[in-house]
């Protein structure tokens, strides 16, 4: 009797997704907080620094080629780790870094998911290729609120605020040259002068209000733009665009910009690159988590499709890697990339 049931519902769901099941691109996209008076953003759905520390421990519990290594500790005494799959040294390695900004935090909830993946059988073989190594929320103070200063003109709700900044309020993303603070120490000292890595994508959050051809971007992304960085480097970086870029934009959810970023090396994209000739990437995705800016933060219905976003990219990147097809992406897309603008927000 149930098993008829059931029979009857997957040929009803099947049904129904033969009709016209796919959503319109900006129902999907979502708006900010109170757009249409329906939007939230509750930050008690959020992983906690807390929850993400068990899941690695169970994971590493769990899967046989994962190792998940402490690399440091936060202002506040957090923990901070490096998840690693490293079959074979020789092969090549990508780094995926997410929440250098503490209310950043769906790339990390894709980072996470992304590492449960690795677990089952849709990854198998693909680690006798390449190695992978994910830093998640490596500003878990920042992630978690527990700073020291005050957070009281932040818009989200919920049981926390996130912010930008570590708890000594500093922009981790501009501590790259001279690794003063102890999250961005660890990860230099413990992870980029420990391993031979090749690529890195550093993933984050940008504000909701940016578009590409007249319609708000799901993300953009760019390689190194300082002077002194090897355009040997450069062009692993754009060819590593190139396969994200291919993966996310051609979804329809997906729609992807060039990013206005500078060239200041204290920022991991171009630092990184210059120091230890690592090719890297920067995924900036829409909204943030948590602000005191209304126009930068996104509310929670978007949430699915930037976890599916970063867990697309991660999978896509690590796929082209072990099987070498990166060697052969084409980089003349960027040519024709247009960069973002930021569409004027009305605030409601
Ligand atoms: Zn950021």
């Amino acid at each position: 009797m149930k098993k008829q049931v059931i029979a009857l519902s997957v040929a009803g769901a099947l049904t129904f997704s033969g009709a016209s099941f796919a959503l319109p691109s900006a129902q999907a996209v979502g708006e900010g907080p109170g757009y249409g008076g329906t939007e939230t953003i509750n930050t008690s759905i959020l992983t906690t620094y807390s929850e993400m520390a068990q899941f690695l421990e169970e994971q590493d519990a769990k899967q046989k080629h994962l190792e998940v290594e402490k690399i440091g500790e936060s202002v506040k005494g957090r923990d901070l780790f490096v998840a690693k799959y490293i079959q074979n040294p020789e092969n090549p390695t990508i780094l995926f870094l997410t929440q250098q900004h503490g209310n950043e935090q769906l790339t990390t909830e894709g980072a996470l998911e992304f590492i449960k993946h690795m677990g089952t059988g849709k990854m198998k073989g693909v680690l006798d290729g390449v190695n992978v190594l994910i830093v998640p929320m490596l500003n878990p103070d920042g992630a978690m609120g527990d700073v020291d200063f005050s957070l009281d003109d932040y818009i989200a709700s919920g049981d926390r605020n996130l912010t930008r900044y570590n708890a000594l309020e500093v922009d981790l993303n501009r501590d790259h040259v001279d690794k003063i603070q102890p999250e961005t120490k660890a990860l230099h000292e413990n992870v980029m002068q420990k391993y031979d890595i090749d690529y890195m994508i550093d993933l984050h959050h940008q504000g909701a209000q940016s578009e590409r051809d007249g319609k708000l971007v799901s993300g953009s992304i760019l390689y190194p733009t300082t002077p002194n960085a090897d355009p040997a480097v450069v062009e692993k970086s754009k060819q590593l665009g190139s396969v994200v870029f291919n993966a996310i934009d051609s979804k329809g959810w997906g729609h992807l910009g060039k990013y206005n970023g500078g060239s200041a090396e204290t920022i991991s994209r171009n630092g990184i690159a210059v120091e230890y000739g690592i090719s890297t990437l920067l995924f900036e995705m829409r909204g943030m988590s948590d602000h005191f800016y209304e126009s930068y933060v996104l509310g929670q219905k978007s949430n699915g499709y930037l976890i599916k976003q970063t867990v697309t990219t991660l999978d896509a990147a690590v796929r082209a890697i072990s099987d070498g097809s990166i060697n052969d992406a084409d980089i003349s897309f960027w040519d024709t990339l247009a960069t973002q603008q930021t569409r004027p927000y009305e605030s409601e």
